[in-house]
């Protein structure tokens, strides 16, 4: 039996584990009580380690489609494939023609994370594309604008706080999230413990409202109401901390354009009363210490990067700011930093803008199907799974299967990568090292930890960091082979620099840079991990980027969301919810939800976790039901804008009447795909009734909450 120290990547709480296995075999998982960030804790998830590493139907070997037929190859003759195909798009409609998908699984994998931005570099084109235009997109946006840099998000000081406001969010399931927390369950046992307040707004009593002190209902998607009124009411009761004002531009402003907002004003559209917004807004800016939380749920509805903007905003009129108990920038041992970038170009379609060197997914599908000058008709996926993770699902897999040609690195074939022409499956990330590179910089403490793999590859089996070495190398002899063909100088293969190193070598040069003075060697001594204390006051040094030193409240983008937002409260809606007139008794809002034994789409093939009860039922409401005169059990349709489907229902009085919620990541058991647990338990995809015709203000994000639906009974189904 060889025991092994591991961080779980599964999600981005960054758990430690202990890992035991025979030869091949995992034999045991147990939650490792010496790690300093997550102090033995685990999840359900971390066990299907042993079904992700052990799934028969986990491609090992890459693959070639010929005339409709998979064919297994080796790895020269898969790579010259997949470099050609994408370099004969490329010279027929420019570099444009082929775009990329990155799903968030890359960002939980050292080999990925260090390989991806030479490749990406090196494809060139506009049409990039990732998971995090469903997803962060929002937050990283008004983090550029706040601090003027898409990467300084700050984390909340859970461990300290006295009082956390949440909205969107669920941690006690996701465990954070732009929150590395393990164990959010306890932090926040242990928040209220020391006599602090846990607040929770959401349409659903989701897992963390039922664990809070108080939880309060909101109508989906007016969040952004909600937020100003609060800070509304902190400037008009006197609340402001102008102490902590100093470096802060733009309150005078942002206090003026909220006037309009206040408690009374908005409490029949977010459905929270006035007195209710009012005492929140005292609580919270007279609590010892607090901080305001918002993540997925408001990043994914049309005021995405308001509502983002306007939570980082009450923290900071309060005085929250990078002071312990409040929202805080960590102090990592492998520190990195990027401006990033907004509005370089805009999509070819719809002139939607970019963000961080890419488009928002909802609008590939049009970037395939359009024809013109830069029109998409190959694609490169890695780790992603777009057919259901973005709006419009259903219009993307058409679109997709009429590509000429795409390659996939992805060890599943799933609902996307079925389409692929070439799969490059990359080994499983237990066979690789592992350093948390993004979430180390996002976790509630600084700590540090690298892991050796735990297993050997087996051989033949390469890892991300390998494939995308071998992918650029051919891809730049092409592309040098054409120059000198055409006359020209031969050019050296841009990325060789980059892949001479490997992904240990690449987090030890980061670590010499980095603050801490840690090195290798020092991490391969402690296993576990290493403590490097509390998040610590004065991270805001690092963490502004403006050329003034302060942080930014006014932006002309942010008055254009306020002024957009004002326009449409006083007619009556925000982003397409109404709240004026009385609703039809068919008509809701939906919303999704998470469960524990789940993590996108990309787990449902792991039978420890798809064991149990159906988790993809449409929760609705019993009053709603009543009046509709469904029964729980029953199969109801659902439909919106963008499509229809069938799912049993669930009668919970867990959401708020007039929404009704449907988990994301399902809609499995399609043909060509290979994820025979999955299939067992499809689902329905919530992506094939959200509408890619509608996206977030400010950097298109798909809108996955608050989407309008009509429910019914199905004709002639029963339960
Ligand atoms: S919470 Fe996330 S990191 Fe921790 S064990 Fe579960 S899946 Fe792994």
């Amino acid at each position: 039996m060889t025991l092994h120290h591991r961080t779980c990547n599964l999600c981005e709480a960054n758990c430690g584990l202990l890992i035991e296995t025979e030869g091949s075999i995992i034999t045991s998982i147990r939650g490792d009580e010496a790690d300093p960030l997550s102090e033995g804790y685990l999840c359900p998830k971390a066990f299907a380690l042993k079904d992700l590493y052990e799934d028969p139907e986990r491609l090992r070997a890459p693959l070639i489609r010929e005339g409709g037929q998979w064919r297994e190859v080796g790895w020269q003759e898969a790579v010259a494939a997949a470099a050609a195909g994408l370099h004969a798009l490329q010279q027929r409609g420019g570099k444009s023609a082929v775009a990329s998908y990155v799903g968030n699984p890359s960002a939980h994998n050292l080999p990925a994370m260090t390989a991806l931005a030479p490749w990406l570099r090196l494809l060139g084109g506009s049409n990039r594309y990732s998971a995090s235009s469903v997803d962060q997109f929002p937050k990283m946006l008004a983090c550029y604008l706040l601090y003027g840099a898409q990467l300084s998000v700050p984390v909340p000081d859970v461990d300290r706080s006295d009082y956390m406001l949440i909205l969107g969010a669920n941690p006690v399931v996701s465990h954070g999230s732009l929150m590395t927390a393990p164990g959010m369950k306890r932090r926040l046992a242990r928040l209220r413990k020391r006599g602090g307040k846990l607040l929770v707004i959401d349409p659903r009593r989701s897992e963390t409202a039922a664990a809070a002190d108080e939880h309060l209902f909101i109508r989906p998607g007016t969040d952004a109401l909600f937020l100003a009124a609060v800070i509304n009411a902190v400037a008009s009761e006197g609340f402001i901390d102008a102490s902590a004002l100093e470096r802060v531009e733009g309150v005078e402003h942002l206090l003026d354009s909220l006037s309009p907002f206040t408690a009374e004003a908005v409490e029949g559209a977010t459905e929270i009363g006035a007195s209710q917004t009012r005492r929140i807004a005292k609580e919270f800016a007279t609590a010892a210490s607090s901080v305001c939380y918002s993540r997925i749920g408001v990043c994914v509805q049309s005021y995405g990067t308001l509502v983002s903007y306007l939570s980082d905003a009450l923290n900071i009129v309060c005085g929250r700011l990078d002071r312990p108990g409040g929202a805080m920038f960590s102090s990592p041992a492998v520190t990195y930093s990027s401006k990033g970038s907004y509005q370089r170009w805009k999509s070819r379609v719809r002139g939607l803008d970019e963000f961080g060197g890419e488009l928002p997914i909802a609008v590939l599908a049009e970037e395939i199907e359009t024809s013109g000058q830069g029109q998409v008709r190959g694609l490169f996926t890695m780790a992603g799974n777009p057919v259901l993770s973005a709006p419009n699902g259903a219009r993307l897999e058409k679109a997709i299967a009429g590509l000429d040609f795409m390659v996939s690195v992805d060890p599943w074939m799933n609902e996307t990568t079925c389409y692929a022409d070439v799969i490059l499956p990359p080994r499983h990330s237990l066979e690789n090292p592992h350093y948390s590179i993004v979430f180390h910089k996002l976790a509630v403490r600084n700590t540090a930890k690298f892991c050796k793999p735990v297993f050997e590859p087996v051989a033949h089996a390469l890892s991300e960091w390998e494939i995308l070495g071998q992918l650029c190398a051919e891809l730049s002899r092409l592309r040098n082979e054409d120059a000198v063909a055409a006359g020209a100088e031969e050019i050296a293969d841009p990325t060789a620099p980059h892949f001479a190193m490997s992904p240990e070598m690449f987090v030890s040069m980061l670590l010499g840079a980095g603050p801490s003075g840690l090195t290798m060697d020092d991490l391969l001594e402690h296993p576990s991990g290493i403590d490097l204390g509390e998040l610590e006051s004065g991270g805001l040094d690092r963490a502004v980027f403006h050329d003034d030193g302060r942080v930014h409240l006014s932006h002309s983008q942010i008055d254009a969301e306020l002024a957009r937002l004002l326009g449409e409260f006083e007619s009556g809606q925000v982003g397409g919810v109404g709240f004026a007139a009385p609703r039809d008794d068919s008509e809701f809002l939906m919303i999704g939800r998470r469960s524990l034994r789940s993590n996108n789409s990309w787990m449902h093939n792991c039978p420890s976790l798809m064991s149990g009860r159906d988790r993809c039922t449409l929760l609705m409401h019993p009053v709603d039901a009543g009046r509709l005169g469904l029964e729980d059990g029953r199969t109801v349709a659902v439909g919106s804008r963008a499509g229809k489907v069938e799912v049993r229902l669930e009668i919970s009085d867990e959401v708020m009447e007039g929404v009704v919620s449907l988990p994301h990541g399902f809609g499995h058991g399609r043909p060509g795909t290979r994820l025979s647990v999955a299939a067992q338990r499809p689902g329905v995809s919530m992506n094939d009734l959200t509408d890619d015709a509608v996206t977030e203000g400010l950097v298109g994000n798909g809108i996955l909450t608050g989407v309008p639906v009509r429910v019914s009974a199905c004709a002639g189904a029963g339960s």
